[in-house]
């Protein structure tokens, strides 16, 4: 079918409320020829920029560079959005079509040699200029950006650079709709009640809810590879065999022969990196990442990894004791798998501090939870939120507030969509339909949150996805609150390691105890949850952080083996994954939180390659940056509030994040509180 671009809605001016995309007219067959006329437009700008007969100015290049290209940034913001939370094989054929051919415009964009030439030529006198401190760091940036995208190379070098970033873009594409497909594959239907024995009602309130989903008659229990669903079924059933189908299939994902096998695709994106970083002049990929980063080299990175990673591996021992003591007592089979470990774990949980995840849960309603960082919002930033009913978005579980400042008002958008669908990827994330700046007069934010719990009636959070919500509600209010004049310095476009800074940090608020007391009440009595079972809960959450700690940092040491490989022959995917692991001495029955085959932070885009310890690194500033609330002695302190408003959640990449840090602490941070929080200071003697 042809379109006309007068029928095309992504090309019209959208009069619809906040400026939101008119998402019931919008179909999949819209977006290539939209993408076509969108590219043809910025590179007009583009080149406009670039001719230009004045000499270059700030205004004339930087910042009309920051401001050019908006009708495609909005139809790509928007095509991201929802191939990520609803997706569908049209999409994904575009996707697949549009990935490479976005990537070669955007080599096309950043090789244009004219503008890189006035660029630098700004560059060169950025302190002389007259500029504000934002703007410096603008040219700054803009700068670093045209000569990591390869605009200093030659011109035969130009053109490999580029058909690597497209072939790149295209495997990206490929390796994340590889697992979906294995994720969507995979059902493990619960016929009889002993296949159920073991499973809380909200679990099997959630397994119906998935069988509903996929199709399947009333009345049947299925457990799909959702981390809300497989991780509880991991924890609760007591069959030893089906917690090994799931377990397995979990990490298997990726990595079966035929059409979405992803270990050839991973493969060969190590190569295609390698090549890029070695035609940028660095030894690795790794250093390649790392140069944009506020981690100074793979060393520091690994340095930071091994404080952790020893400590943790030495505490598992200990566990591990304890659960084959206790599998031994089940009767169940030792040395204990990993199937096993979540499973004895819970046990354990449940005798050592008197909790069941079961008991708890009603207290945490999805509503209650959401109510509860919002009102946490509202006390550290002043902030209000409120619904807006009757706007269709994509999804019927996608929801809308307004976000107002103390004054009433309007700052930003906010939708939440947060259950688990087959046309939604797994895991959470936050994105944007569009950014903060100041331009024209100030452009109002529109921040997504997505997760994916498990559909109940009420939906009823674990700790791990109140943690979850929290999170990505961290990284929404780090876009909401963006208070800047460029787009490209606005809300999370900052360093890799210091994004998640925002999110942990609010972590920390859904386990306050008085957000609790004030939030989380039984969903059917409405009675606040008992002060003796927040301290039970309290006490429990630091239970296990061993595994918690030894399931990160061990994929997180392997990504940067992987991409700080100088050897330059192709690698074996798997065979590289088991030589690491075993050299690492990942214990077996703990395993790892992501294997390469479906390693999406890695390989499903280039932002965390390198870069899974940012976590981590962030962490290490979050626990420090926390700390100053206690020492405060109140968790809503006014003045540390403002200070993080100021330097953290409003300041974008406007300012260097180290710097950001320390005037916000008043101090460089400290790596300690980090372990402590994770019970690694403490570690029994090693022997
Ligand atoms: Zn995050």
């Amino acid at each position: 079918m042809s379109l006309s671009q007068e029928a095309n809605p992504l090309l019209e001016d959208w009069h619809t409320p906040y400026g939101l995309p008119p998402f019931e007219r919008i179909h999949p067959e819209h977006f290539t020829p939209a993408f076509d006329a969108a590219m043809l437009e910025r590179q007009r700008e583009i080149d406009a920029i670039a001719t230009r007969t004045e000499a270059p100015s700030f205004g004339n290049t930087v910042a009309a560079l920051d401001a050019c290209g908006q009708l495609l940034g909005r139809i790509r913001m928007l095509f991201d959005n929802l191939s990520l939370s609803e997706t569908s094989p049209a999409l994904q054929a575009v996707e697949r079509e549009m990935a490479p051919r976005i990537a070669a415009h955007e080599s096309a964009v950043y090789q244009n040699e004219a503008l890189f030439m006035r660029l630098h030529a700004l560059y060169e006198r950025r302190a002389s200029l007259g500029l504000t401190a934002e703007q410096v760091r603008l040219l700054e940036r803009f700068h670093l950006d045209f000569e990591r995208a390869g605009a200093t190379l030659g011109a035969a070098e130009k053109v490999r650079f580029a058909a690597i970033v497209e072939e790149l873009a295209a495997l990206s594409t490929q390796f994340a709709q590889n697992v979906l497909a294995d994720e969507a594959s995979f059902a493990l239907t619960l016929a009889t009640p002993d296949e159920r024995a073991g499973l809380p009602s909200f679990v099997l309130d959630a397994a119906l809810q998935a069988g509903r989903e996929r199709g399947m008659p009333e009345g049947t229990y299925v457990i799909t590879l959702s981390p809300s669903l497989s991780g509880p079924f991991l924890t609760f059933s007591e069959r030893r065999d089906l917690r090994e189908q799931v377990w397995r299939a979990r990490g298997e994902r990726g990595a079966h022969p035929g059409e979405h096998d992803n270990r050839p695709v991973a493969a060969r994106i190590v190569a295609l990196r390698q090549e890029q970083a070695a035609l940028l002049g660095y030894a690795t990929y790794a250093d390649y990442k790392l140069a944009d980063r506020m981690a100074p080299s793979v060393a520091a990175v690994d340095e930071l990894l091994q404080r952790a990673w020893k400590p943790a591996v030495e505490m598992a021992r200990h566990d591990r004791e304890r659960l084959s003591a206790l599998a031994v007592e089940l009767g169940q089979p030792t040395p204990i798998a990993a199937w096993d470990w979540r499973y004895l774990a819970e046990k354990v949980r449940q005798k050592s501090f008197a909790i069941d995840d079961a008991q708890i849960k009603p207290y945490f309603s999805l509503d209650a939870m959401q109510a509860a960082m919002f009102d946490c919002a509202s006390r550290l930033f002043g902030v209000r939120f409120k619904e807006c009913h009757g706007i269709a978005l994509y999804h019927p579980d996608a929801r809308v507030w307004e976000v107002m400042d103390s004054e009433g008002k309007l700052i930003g958008v906010f939708i939440g969509d947060n259950f688990a669908r087959q046309t939604k990827r797994s895991g959470a994330w936050m994105s944007i339909l569009r950014s903060q700046s100041g331009r024209d007069g100030g452009t109002l934010p529109i921040v997504l949150n997505n997760n994916n719990f498990a559909k109940g009636s009420p939906t009823l959070l674990s700790f791990d996805d109140i943690r979850t919500l929290f999170h990505e509600f961290g990284h929404g209010l780090h876009g909401l609150m963006s208070n800047v004049q460029y787009e490209r310095l606005a809300g999370t476009n900052v360093l890799a390691d210091f994004v998640e800074l925002p999110s942990q940090l609010f972590e920390n608020w859904a386990q306050e105890r008085e957000v609790l007391l004030r939030h989380a009440r039984h969903v059917e009595t409405g009675e606040a949850i008992p002060a003796e079972l927040l301290e039970r809960l309290d006490a429990a959450s630091r239970f296990d952080q061993a595994f918690t700690t030894v399931q990160y940092v061990g994929p997180a040491l392997i990504d940067m083996a992987l991409h700080a490989r100088t050897d330059t022959a192709p690698v074996d995917i798997a065979q590289f994954q088991a030589d690491e692991a075993a050299k690492l001495g990942v214990p077996d029955d703990i395993g790892m939180r992501h294997y390469l085959p479906h390693f999406q932070h890695l390989f499903a885009g280039d932002d965390y390659a390198a870069g899974y310890y940012v976590y981590m690194w962030a962490e290490v500033l979050e626990a420090d940056g926390y700390a100053a609330f206690t020492e405060a002695g109140d968790p809503f302190d006014r003045g540390t509030a403002e200070r993080l408003l100021t330097w953290i959640y409003s300041a974008g990449n406007s300012i260097d994040p180290a710097t950001a840090f320390r005037t916000f602490r008043g101090r460089e941070p400290a790596v300690e509180p980090m372990l402590e929080k994770r019970g690694l200071l403490a570690a029994p003697a090693r022997g």
